[in-house]
């Protein structure tokens, strides 16, 4: 063909599926998340552990992987998140089904840093991918490793846009998506769900009530499951942000500070990076991971503070950041320890300071933020006044998706 380099697959998306691998993909095994029983049997569809109700980790076999998957291999791959095929669960070519998402911007923010006080400062724009928000690396990966298992039909509860990314990738892929949203959505997501094909079943109460009548729903129905977390799939997605972190910037940085709701990407980003390690691309070297929340739903941060190794739920969760109002996580566990051995910590910041960096983003990078993206940039001038960060540091700050998405 006579078309360069890494555009190709962008111009022409069937080349992700024929792009050649250095080896074969496809997990070696999964991971009860708690207690580290195996479970060899991986093309059978799996849900939280047998063993103690937890998520289930994918494990891969890197030692094999190791000096032949390597950040040189990447070179001329689709810019998309299955440029990392090697380390992610679905094994044919056929089932890489593609909206284009991931390999999102790292944005350079000197201006930014400069108002806030840092030297260094990053903005990984996650509002760029499909549907307008990072759940598309998390729902393709699970619609895709669906389907490659035989599955028709899935369901999740959503705050809105996890339920949008479902519907867009099960219509690419040919599957029935049935999403359990808050009624207060806003309809703008509503509308987009459906009109992505997916049935959307409105719920008075939070996504936590919306997970309970889906999980009735499918086990009556036979639909497959997708909330975060409880199936294996969605981590694996989310977990090529750190990927390309180190792809784009060419090493680790120093401080991630994340926007946090069921905190599948931060545990998805901490699994990444050890992943690296064993792969050779990076050292023991890690960074802080600072999860923010909002002051009306802050379970993690509450956790953090007084040390308990799980999170108890946040009664009357409130806050205008939907993706953050998540009363009870299932990883919060992996979460916290991912905090912890981090040396990282846990911020909460009002709705209106949220608003605030949302505009200060904008003016000072070109980046229009969500408010959970804002919240990410409000956090950082209580995290240097608490000693929890240093001027000097090199941050990234996770705009987890566009302001567009709640208009
Ligand atoms: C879902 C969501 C979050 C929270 O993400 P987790 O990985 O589940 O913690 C943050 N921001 C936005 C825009 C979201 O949609």
């Amino acid at each position: 063909m006579m078309v360069a380099g890494a555009a190709v697959g962008a111009i022409f998306p069937g080349m992700t599926k024929h792009m050649p691998l250095v080896a074969p993909a496809g997990v070696s095994h999964l991971e009860c998340g708690m207690c580290g029983a195996a479970y060899g049997d991986a093309e059978q569809p799996w849900r939280l552990s047998p063993c103690c109700d937890r998520p289930l980790l994918a494990r891969y076999d890197l030692p094999a992987l190791r000096g032949r998957f390597t950040p040189t291999t990447l070179s001329g791959r689709p810019p998309d998140l299955w440029r990392y095929a090697e380390v992610l669960p679905v094994r044919a070519a056929e089932h890489r089904i593609t909206l284009g998402e991931g390999f999102t911007p790292l944005v350079p923010a000197p201006r930014l840093a400069e108002e806030l006080e840092l030297d260094r400062l990053w903005i990984k724009d996650e509002g760029q991918n499909p549907t307008g928000s990072f759940k598309a690396r998390g729902l393709v990966m699970a619609v895709a490793r669906a389907r490659e298992l035989g599955i028709e039909a899935v369901a999740l509860p959503s705050a809105g846009n996890a339920g949008a990314a479902a519907a867009a990738y099960g219509a690419a892929a040919g599957i029935a998506v049935h999403v359990a949203i808050p009624k207060d959505t806003p309809a703008s997501i509503i509308e987009e769900t459906r009109a992505l094909g997916a049935e959307v079943r409105l719920v008075d109460g939070l996504i936590t009530d919306a997970g309970a009548l889906i999980g009735r729903d499918a086990a009556e129905h036979g639909w497959f499951d997708l909330s975060t977390l409880k199936e294996p799939y969605r981590i694996e997605g989310k977990k090529t942000m750190a990927y390309e972190l180190v792809e784009q910037l060419g090493r680790v940085p120093e401080v991630i500070v994340y926007p946090t709701g069921g905190g599948t990407g931060l545990v998805g980003m901490w699994k990444a990076f050890d992943e690296m390690e064993e792969l050779g691309w990076i050292g023991g070297e890690r960074p802080r991971m600072i999860s923010v929340q909002a002051t009306g739903c802050a379970p993690m941060v509450r956790a953090w503070e007084t040390g308990a190794e799980m999170a108890t739920p946040w009664e009357d969760a409130a806050t205008a950041a939907w993706g953050l109002r998540v009363p009870r996580a299932v990883g919060d566990i992996l979460i916290l320890d991912a905090i912890r051995s981090s040396g990282g910590s846990a911020v909460a910041v009002s709705d209106d300071k949220m608003r605030e960096a949302v505009s200060r983003i904008g003016r000072c990078t070109g980046v229009y933020a969500s408010i959970e993206g804002g919240a990410t940039a409000a956090a950082v001038p209580l995290l240097l006044e608490r000693g929890l960060l240093d001027a000097g540091e090199e941050v990234v700050l996770f705009n987890t998706g566009s302001g567009l998405t709640y208009d």
